[in-house]
């Protein structure tokens, strides 16, 4: 069984004038808030969830990172999930968009 983690919510905190201006979409205003650990992935598209290539069990969803902004948008408002083997210390990404 995957290890779960309980969900953690991440805000960003931008520390410069550079990073606040490419933060957040014009037409999407959910896109970009997104961020967070443990919890459940929240698919944009079906459940892709990973297994491991060393013990071929299903990964554990450690945190997903939603896109940034217009200008880094990861394809139509896309997110990268986070798996990780805790057995193994295999990690492994899948990335979805609309
Ligand atoms: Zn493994």
């Amino acid at each position: 069984m995957p290890q779960e983690i309980p969900e953690i919510p991440l805000v960003m905190a931008p520390q410069t004038a550079e990073a606040r201006a490419i933060i957040g979409f014009r037409w999407n205003k959910s896109a970009g808030k997104r961020h967070k650990l443990g919890g459940s992935p929240d698919w944009i598209q079906n459940d892709k969830t990973p297994d491991c290539l060393s013990c071929f069990t299903a990964m554990s969803f450690y945190g997903q990172l939603d896109c940034i902004g217009d200008k880094i948008a990861l394809g139509d408002c896309g997110m990268i999930y986070v798996f990780i083997c805790f057995d193994c210390g295999e990690t492994n990404t899948v990335v979805q968009c609309h």
